[in-house]
């Protein structure tokens, strides 16, 4: 791990507890993260320390201004709880989620929300030849901006495509012109603790974390994106593989299309269901004469045309638009056939760009499971679309920084009211 600075503060409630009292701590912290309010006695059971040690532990949080009584919770007979939460003021996460073309930057308080306006830079991967100075430079300036004392700041949650060794900091297939690693360059550029990982296992901490996925063990999340990319959930532990370089989805192969993918090779899953294929077809079909709202656009627009505008078509009944959204999610729901096939997953959550095509992506990628799954395995499969939408992937940088700052949480919660049995359970 790279020396740099993070929270002062922190550090001196750390520097003034025993090693045990710190695991409590760490516990008790990262479970308010993500449950948002717990009673001393669901943090007891949570963390496993006695309800006198966690009381104590809450007095110190409470004294240091990281911790505060939020008020009472429900009671089904007796007194009410009383409640604790962390505190909006006490230390802030940056969050950098970069995709191919653009990279999105927000200040997230522990209780999750934006404390700056969140900012999205051009930053083109694939022709950029400097794009380690500019996301560095990107990622200062942002910081800079927002005015806030980096000894305020926790950590830096960085989200990335390409092949990414987590341990060593690396990434394979892009920055690579960082001498020992975008981590540590982007670290030494901040003076903050950096953790990276690949977007799509971000985007499957975003979702296990705080989407629909979150009472669930076994949960792929696809990033149906400018590629197609995949994160693992597998017993409740994010599936990295044995290099670090599980989920590549968007390359196996799925057509004999000759189309020319990201990765050098044809006929790629991606070359037929990503955001960059949709709006390839939707080129292609206005050029051919398709009879669609698009048609209408100048030359020069048309070939600057993104996704996102045939998803809002579509949304507005453009009947070639939606034409075209249903082949995409056809062809997805085949890739995903396989791995329901290979996994057995309890739910499937779309997540990405394309997921804003809502119903028009999720009802062919059914209809193509349906045709393509045994049917035993397909019902015990939820495909469901992202709920978070954009925050996921700033969620899940969150989450990076709180699971290697504060530990792995292996317990969860089940609050009463949700669909899954109340209590406590535990993912060993
Ligand atoms: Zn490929």
């Amino acid at each position: 791990m790279p020396q740099s600075r993070g929270n002062k503060r922190l550090e001196k409630i750390f520097s003034n507890t025993s090693a045990k009292q710190r695991i409590g701590i760490k516990r008790i912290i990262s479970n308010l993260f993500y449950h948002t309010t717990h009673s001393n006695l669901e943090l007891s059971k949570i963390t496993e320390f006695s309800i006198p040690t966690v009381s104590a532990l809450l007095d110190t949080l409470i004294d240091s201004n990281l911790v505060q009584p939020t008020g009472q919770g429900s009671s089904s007979g007796g007194r009410k709880p009383q409640q604790y939460g962390l505190s909006k003021t006490f230390g802030y996460i940056v969050a950098v989620y970069i995709d191919q073309y653009y990279t999105h930057l927000a200040i997230l308080s522990l209780t999750r929300q934006h404390v700056v306006e969140p900012r999205i830079i051009n930053l083109n991967l694939y022709e950029n030849k400097n794009g380690t100075s500019i996301l560095c430079e990107s990622v200062k300036q942002f910081v800079d901006d927002s005015k806030i004392d980096k000894d305020e700041i926790i950590g830096v949650g960085v989200g990335m495509p390409g092949l990414i060794d987590v341990k060593k900091g690396l990434n394979h297939t892009f920055f690579q012109d960082a001498d020992n690693g975008i981590r540590q360059l982007l670290s030494e550029k901040l003076s903050l603790p950096v953790f990276i990982e690949n977007d799509s296992n971000v985007l499957a901490l975003g979702e296990t974390k705080f989407g629909f996925a979150k009472y669930s063990q076994n949960v792929l999340v696809v990033n149906a994106s400018w590629g197609v990319g995949l994160g693992m959930v597998l017993n409740g532990e994010l599936f990295h593989g044995h290099a670090g370089f599980a989920g590549e989805f968007s390359h196996i192969p799925l057509n004999e299309n000759g189309i020319l993918c990201s990765c050098g090779k044809q006929g790629c899953l991606e070359t037929e269901c990503s955001a960059t294929a949709l709006a390839r077809l939707a080129k292609e079909g206005i050029r051919n004469g398709k009879m669609s709202s698009l048609s209408n656009m100048r030359d020069e627009d048309l070939e600057k045309l993104e996704a996102e505008l045939v998803i809002e078509a579509a949304n507005n009944g453009d009947q070639y638009s939606v034409q075209i959204l249903w082949q995409i999610g056809y062809n997805l729901g085949k890739g995903l056939a396989s791995l329901i096939h290979l996994l057995n997953p309890e739910v499937i959550v779309v997540s990405g760009r394309l997921a804003k095509a809502n119903k028009y992506i999720l009802t062919p990628i059914e209809h193509s499971l349906n045709k393509y799954s045994i049917p035993r395995l397909r019902r015990s499969t939820h495909v469901v679309i992202s709920e978070l939408s954009k925050e996921a992937g700033f969620m899940g940088c969150a989450s990076l920084v709180i699971e290697n700052v504060f530990g792995h949480t292996r317990e969860r919660f089940i609050p009463s009211g949700s669909s899954v049995p109340t209590g406590l359970l535990r993912v060993n």
